[in-house]
């Protein structure tokens, strides 16, 4: 334990609420006081304590090339030397949009014809929504259970009781008649899709989902879902909104929805959400797709959206710097870091004896204290969760951090080298042990 992170944490807690500016960050389920990172380079962190950590957060996914990889910051640095915000179109704008649109694109199908920038994954999803509504003319939204899409009102809805009935708010400060406009249902669980449908369909705007769930533990679609998911709410009238905040550019070139198309599940959804890796770790997050249903977003349409800070000229620089750079190699360096690191987690876990599943998604894995993958939000939660603490914080004191919760994925980069992944391996035995032991 750091006294200059104790230190930190008890003077950011004066001033911010819970010391973080977003909660996960502030190790409420490992408990400590957070590590306050001062840099970040390639596959490391230091914080102010000045130590140095392996990090598997990666920022929560932006940084696939690894931290401040020079051709990103260079990139922004030339931005911001030509100015910081204009509040007016700019070329850069262009090809990123054009970037997006090319890139999720397997053989003939291209179902991004359009994209519009913002600044958060939330106001992607959020803007995705009401584009929905608007479209459709209709007001229910389905999502799933342990999904998350920001934080958004609508989507702080938490599952009432039975399958069909309309939710509840899942945060103090959400009016219940706003979040009685989302029905959550189970994930994987195509009976509750089509029963919602047959209660709800004719005024179903759309179906949001995870392109393959990684916010309560990574769980993977089952083979299929996502491609009845589009079958079922095109037969009803509804738009099927896949969210890549996190998958996309990420696990693919083309996203979890190009990894899909070329395992052979085909699906067209009709818009899309992208955050995270497509802003390459500055804010800025977008929506995609079908060209009818993108214009109707002003100012050609009648859905209003807009944003002072959308499309920052810094922004858009990195995230065009970032899908350059993000090759086949890049992809293929961090499938096999991801292969690594979850072999060896598996392995130290059955040595130590503890009850356990590697869930992946592409590259995307995490850990969870259950001996089989979890497929739906009740399986996620009824872990030995109670294990994650004690793993977390022998790994952090072997100079490895991991995300501070058991409901979120491990992130590589492509900066993970021999060295970086050597540490994480060395690492691992003994925080199975302490996971047997807690
Ligand atoms: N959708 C998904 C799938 C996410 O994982 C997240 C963030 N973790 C969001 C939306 C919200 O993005 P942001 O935090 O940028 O608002």
């Amino acid at each position: 334990m750091s006294d200059r992170n104790d230190e930190l944490f008890d003077r950011a807690r004066a001033v911010i609420p819970g010391g973080v500016n977003s909660p996960v960050r502030a190790y409420g389920s490992v408990g400590g006081a957070p590590r306050f990172l001062a840099s970040a380079q390639g596959a490391y962190v230091t914080d102010a304590a000045d130590t140095t950590y392996v990090d598997l957060v990666a920022s929560w996914g932006p940084a696939l090339l690894g931290h401040a990889h020079p051709g990103v910051v260079g990139a922004v640095q030339d931005a911001a030397s030509r100015g910081l915000s204009f509040g007016a179109p700019t070329e850069a704008e262009i090809e990123l949009a054009a970037l997006i649109a090319e890139r999720v694109r397997v053989g003939a199908a291209a179902p991004v014809e359009r994209v519009r920038l913002v600044s958060t994954g939330t106001e992607a999803t959020m803007t995705a929504i009401r584009l929905a509504r608007g479209y459709t003319g209709r007001d229910l939204l389905v999502k799933f259970s342990g999904h998350y899409h920001g934080h958004s009102d609508g989507l702080l809805a938490a599952a009432g009781s039975g399958v069909a009935t309309l939710a509840l708010p899942g945060s103090a400060g959400v009016p219940a008649p706003i979040a009685a406009q989302t029905l959550v249902i189970d994930y994987n669980d195509l009976d509750q899709v089509r029963e919602v449908f047959s209660v709800h369909g004719d005024r179903i705007a759309a179906v949001i989902v995870e392109a393959a769930a990684a916010n309560m533990g990574v769980v993977a679609p089952l083979p299929g879902f996502n491609a009845a998911l589009a079958d079922i709410a095109h037969a009803h009238g509804a738009l099927l909104i896949l969210d890549e905040v996190l998958t996309g550019f990420r696990v693919h070139p083309a996203g979890y929805w190009g990894l899909q198309q070329e395992a052979g599940e085909r699906y067209t959804p009709d818009l899309f959400t992208f955050g995270k890796v497509v802003g390459g770790g500055m804010p800025l997050a977008a929506l995609g797709g079908r060209a009818d249903v993108m214009d109707a977003l002003a100012p050609t349409g009648p859905v209003y959206q807009a944003g002072t800070l959308s499309g920052n000229p810094l922004s858009v620089a990195a995230g065009i710097a970032t899908l350059r750079l993000a090759t086949p190699a890049v992809y293929a360096r961090v499938d096999a870091a991801a292969s690594t690191v979850a072999a060896a987690l598996h392995d130290a876990l059955e040595n130590a004896g503890v009850v356990h599943s590697v869930p992946r998604a592409g590259s995307l894995f995490g850990v969870a204290f259950a001996a089989e993958a979890p497929r739906s939000y009740a399986e996620a939660t009824a872990q030995e969760a109670w294990r994650y603490p004690a793993f977390f914080h022998a790994m952090l004191d072997a100079g490895v951090s991991l995300p501070p919760s058991v409901y979120e994925a491990w992130f590589l980069t492509a900066a993970h080298d021999e060295e970086a992944l050597a540490q994480v391996l060395a690492a691992l035995p003994a925080a199975a042990r302490a996971a047997a032991a807690a």
